[in-house]
Formats: C-alpha cells, sequence, structure tokens
C-alpha cells in the first residue's frame, strides 16, 4: 500500500487552524489529524486524547528523554510535541497524516521528513487576528498578548513552507488544501 502524505499545518494562534480542520476531517475520510502531548492546561470542553494528551512537565520531559516525539517545542511557557509512533503508524496505513504544530516544530519536521507537505495558514491581517483572537474569548488579556506578539515572530517563518493558505473564508481554504494534498 502506498504511504500517506505526512502534512505540516501551521499558522497563528487564532488563524482558524481549528475551524479549517474541521472541515478537512469533514470533506477528505483520507485525512487525520495527529493528536499532540501538552503540558498546558485543558481549556473548556478539551477532552483528553482527542485535542490533546494533557501530561505534566515531568511525564513531558520523559517522553523527551525516551525519544518518544517525531518534534517538540516550547510555545507560550508550555511544551508541545507529536508522538512519532502513533503518526507513523497511521502513515503505513496510507493516510494523510495533519500536524497541526507551530513554526520551531515545523522546521524540525521539515529537517526530519524532507517528504513532508508544509502549509502555513495566513489571516487577512494582523487587524483581523487580534479580532479573531479576542473574539473566541478562550484565552485572558495576558495571554492574548502574548499570542499575537508571538505570531509577529513567526511571520519569519512563513518564507519556509511551500503552501501558504489564505483563511478568507474555512470552507475555501479547506479546498485548497485538499487540492495541495492529491496533487
Ligand atoms: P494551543 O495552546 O492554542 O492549543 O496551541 C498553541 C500552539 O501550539 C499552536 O500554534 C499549535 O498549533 C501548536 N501546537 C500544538 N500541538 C503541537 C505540537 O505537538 N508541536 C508543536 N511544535 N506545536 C504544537
Amino acid at each position: 500500500m502506498q504511504k500517506g502524505k505526512l502534512v505540516v499545518y501551521t499558522g497563528y494562534s487564532g488563524v482558524g487552524k481549528g475551524t479549517i480542520m474541521k472541515e478537512l476531517l469533514r470533506l477528505d475520510d483520507s485525512i487525520r489529524l495527529s493528536v499532540s502531548c501538552t503540558t498546558r492546561s485543558p481549556r473548556e470542553g478539551e477532552r483528553e486524547g482527542i485535542e490533546y494528551y494533557f501530561v505534566d512537565k515531568e511525564r513531558f520531559e520523559q517522553l523527551i528523554e525516551d525519544d518518544g516525539f517525531l518534534e517538540y517545542a516550547q510555545f507560550c511557557d508550555n511544551y508541545y510535541g507529536t508522538p512519532e509512533k502513533a503518526v507513523d503508524e497511521m502513515l503505513e496505513k496510507g493516510l494523510n497524516v495533519f500536524l497541526e504544530i507551530e513554526v520551531q516544530g515545523g522546521m524540525q519536521v521539515m529537517e526530519k521528513r524532507p517528504d513532508c507537505v508544509s502549509i502555513f495558514i495566513t489571516p487577512p491581517s494582523f487587524e483581523e487576528l487580534e479580532k479573531r483572537l479576542r473574539g473566541r474569548g478562550t484565552e485572558d488579556e495576558a495571554t492574548i498578548l502574548k499570542r499575537l506578539s508571538r505570531a509577529k515572530e513567526e511571520k519569519e517563518f512563513e518564507k519556509y513552507y511551500t503552501h501558504k493558505v489564505l483563511n478568507d473564508e474555512p470552507s475555501r481554504a479547506a479546498r485548497e488544501i485538499i487540492d495541495i494534498i492529491h496533487s
């Protein structure tokens, strides 16, 4: 069986990656989303093993030592990482596996797996990004400011991604991404 594609899927906090991802999963049954480990606390409604595996710092550091991650990074005071074994098992089954990860992790994956597809989701503008981040109401003011300043740093990494997709409308962006991964 032909192996699936590994897709590095990145975009600033608040850009709408999650909404596009829901569309992708609804429209294309070859797509799977890798579930990451994080030391961040669950947001309301987030479930263990669905959005993330929520672990403490000691457990995360043990997993780093055991070489369990395809990539990992620190983002705004927390660790985030992709469990490698689960990803490879899905790829072997011919599934297209999306890693919804930030730029430091994205760069690690591009280096380790040069055959991956890299996609960066961009907002119509930074003003629009701020509006969306505030509008979703999941973060306090200090966290919002940290995430906006982080977005400006992440902009430097956009150029390393092969595909940039504008999130002007989530279902349109999802269709563009489906075309990219099947081309
Ligand atoms: P959030 O706290 O909003 O869920 O995620 C914060 C950032 O971490 C987002 O940009 C998200 O894509 C990224 N992220 C989530 N999981 C991983 C991961 O496993 N590795 C890396 N490097 N980034 C991740």
